[in-house]
């Protein structure tokens, strides 16, 4: 199960940023061509969290679309797996250009000044 993997690596990231607060949120940006299952995101989080900064954090999941771009023609189509064919001319020829990522796009942190 990769997602432990990745989830250990957001928590490592936003630890890290942290700089010793507590984080209260995490908004993470899930591309849906990636492969990676938000719910499996979700359920690693609190397991993962357990005795770091994040300890008792909310985590937000944003799916972000998968979108490909026809090499041949310019046309933009939307797409479910990280290749397909294009609407207009037929080619298979695609760039993908949204989809594939996975960003901390941004957390919350308990203000230690307060
Ligand atoms: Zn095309």
């Amino acid at each position: 199960m990769h997602e432990l993997g990745i989830t250990k690596n957001i928590v490592a990231i936003v630890s890290e940023n942290a700089g010793g607060a507590p984080v209260r949120k995490v908004i993470v940006e899930i591309g849906k061509l990636s492969a990676i299952m938000p719910d499996a995101i979700s359920f690693c989080f609190d397991v993962c969290c357990k005795g770091t900064l994040l300890e008792g954090a909310t985590l937000e999941i944003i799916e972000i679309p998968g979108l490909g771009k026809c090499c041949q023609c310019g046309t933009k189509i939307s797409l479910e797996q990280p290749f397909g064919i294009c609407d207009n001319c037929g080619s298979a020829e695609i760039t993908i250009i949204q989809g594939e990522e996975l960003k901390i796009k941004s957390m919350e942190v308990d203000d230690l000044c307060a």
